[in-house]
């Protein structure tokens, strides 16, 4: 009998089937053939919304209205303060459909009804901090190069980009790119995922009512192939933002190759937490369990990989597995429920597959490990599952579970921890515990990471930058450094007078 807290289908979802169209140039549009695809929910088996399945002919003519748009100037050389307006007026619209637009997030990703309002207005958040910064841009001077010259460093937007976005926090991520690419200046065709079209959609009949000006913003509904390869390789396009797996992030910054185009990459991770023998158990084991089934674990942060101090190993997890039991999974739309389902029946099998192969490399289960029945629910849900005894060569301790599974390991001394910590393909995230602050910070300093969380775990902020290094990514989001992404640096070098000496002797 599985001692686990269960939440059983809360009742009938109400809602009709959205169905998805293209915006291209102001316009929506369905497909030249027609073709279209459905998302069904992956917890309630229902049909949630029809798209219009993107091909070649859209994206490029995608591609196409932003490059229009942006030439044209009405968008990348307006002012800040009229960017700024349009990008207020849009967390206020965000903020007014929040409740649909996070009923559809839960219906095509699986996860809780809490977090995806809270996704939706942490959103809206990305869009109001997006516009202070759109009012901050400015570039240099250079006031000391000689009586005779000056230097201006200009910022302008870099053109066209391509904003390629996953499954897991749809809405989230779209606001951790867009509204700073528009903040710089930029158009953009974005591209969300085949198993979530529908909140991008709803954003676009957002932006327009904003007043954003026509091709400013377009929007490609359908899979990587065609559209999602088009926006990366097409030589119309400057720059491709894409948050998804490495192995897709590598296909696109080859596509983007050939024409040189700048690539942002957010990719995946295998984010350890070091656990030292003076931490205080009882805070870490909340978060350790809240940064492992936060988002049924789908969550490029999730903290899967936990490495702990030999002496509080065990106590750590007793306390991990303890609570693991009172972790509410199931039904995604009942407000008590924490953990929601599992994206897809094929995802669920890959997540299966790491635990039986662990398993089988002798790991040992200390709690779950097998799909999870939830009452009056079709859809898939995984049971809550920690796994021990996990060594460093194990698929399970260096690749991305991307599920409600967590790894532990164990060390003795700071530096093994270091360097298991950063034994490891991906730099993403990291977490250290510590009553000794000089311990943590010696971690922080020495851990492969982009983000370093010292006594807490997934706290983040529209202020505080984020990305990845090693294989987790390329260049950085949100934050003062989430608009330079979007922006073009250009010199220009003046001078002041006639005082040119001429470089021909003339005879
Ligand atoms: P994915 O790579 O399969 O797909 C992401 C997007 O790329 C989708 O829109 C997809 O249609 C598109 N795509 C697929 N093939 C393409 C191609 N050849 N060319 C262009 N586009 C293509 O990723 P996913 O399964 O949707 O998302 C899960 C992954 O995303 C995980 O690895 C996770 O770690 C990562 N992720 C990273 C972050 C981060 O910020 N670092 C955040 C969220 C998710």
């Amino acid at each position: 009998m599985l001692d686990l807290t269960l939440i059983a289908a809360s009742g009938p979802v109400a809602h009709d089937v959205h169905h998805g169209r293209h915006l291209i140039g102001g316009r929506w549009c369905d497909s030249a053939d027609g073709a279209t695809f459905d998302r069904h929910s992956p917890s309630h088996g229902v049909l949630v919304s029809r798209s219009a399945r993107g091909g070649t002919a859209e994206a490029e003519a995608a591609i196409a209205a932003a490059r229009t748009a942006f030439d044209s100037g009405d968008w990348s050389r307006t002012t800040g303060k009229a960017r700024a307006a349009v990008l207020l007026r849009v967390a206020d619209l965000i903020e007014r459909e929040a409740e649909r637009i996070a009923l559809f997030e839960t219906l095509e990703t699986g996860k809780p009804i809490t977090q995806a309002r809270g996704e939706v207005t942490g959103a809206a958040d990305l869009w109001r901090y997006a516009a202070a910064l759109a009012r901050t841009l400015h570039g240099d001077s250079h006031n000391t190069l000689g009586a005779d010259m000056l230097g201006v460093v200009l910022k302008e937007p870099i053109g066209v980009v391509s904003i390629i976005t996953p499954w897991n926090f749809p809405f989230w991520i779209l606001g951790q790119k867009l509204p700073f690419a528009l903040a710089a200046g930029c158009t953009c065709v974005v591209k969300p995922s085949e198993l979530t079209p529908t909140t991008t959609a709803m954003l676009g009949a957002l932006l327009a009512e904003a007043g954003l000006p026509a091709g400013v913003v377009n929007i490609v509904l359908g899979h990587g192939q065609p559209v999602g390869a088009t926006l990366a390789r097409h030589p119309q396009v400057d720059m491709v933002t894409f948050t998804g797996s490495t192995g897709v992030g590598r296909a696109i910054a080859a596509a983007a190759s050939a024409t040189l185009k700048k690539v942002a990459l957010e990719l995946g991770g295998k984010n350890p937490q070091v656990i030292f023998a003076d931490a205080d158990l009882d805070e870490a084991a909340d978060a350790v369990t809240f940064g492992v089934y936060f988002n049924a674990g789908e969550c490029c942060n999730s903290g899967s990989r936990i490495i702990v101090h030999a002496d509080v190993a065990d106590a750590l997890v007793d306390r991990v597995v303890a609570l693991s039991r009172q972790v509410a999974f199931g039904d995604p739309l009942n407000p008590a429920t924490q953990v929601g389902a599992i994206v897809s029946a094929a995802h669920q099998d890959k997540i299966d597959g790491y635990v039986r192969d662990a398993v089988a490399a002798g790991a040992t289960l200390r709690l779950g490990g097998a799909p999870l029945r939830v009452e009056g629910l079709p859809g898939e849900f995984y049971q809550p599952t920690v796994v021990c005894g996990v060594t460093p060569d194990m698929p399970i301790a260096r690749e991305e579970v991307f599920g409600p599974v967590l790894s532990v390991l164990t060390f003795r001394t700071p530096d093994e921890a270091v360097a298991l910590a950063n034994d490891c393909a991906y730099g993403l995230s990291a977490g250290v515990w510590s009553e000794n602050v000089h311990t943590c910070l010696d971690f922080a300093r020495r851990v492969q990471a982009g983000t370093v969380w010292t006594n807490t775990w997934m706290d983040g902020f529209p202020e505080l930058t984020f990305g990845g290094v090693k294989q987790s990514g390329l260049g950085r989001e949100i934050g003062p450094y989430g608009l330079e992404e979007f922006l073009e640096v250009k010199t220009v070098a003046m001078r002041v007078g006639r005082t040119r000496a001429p470089w021909v002797k003339t005879r």
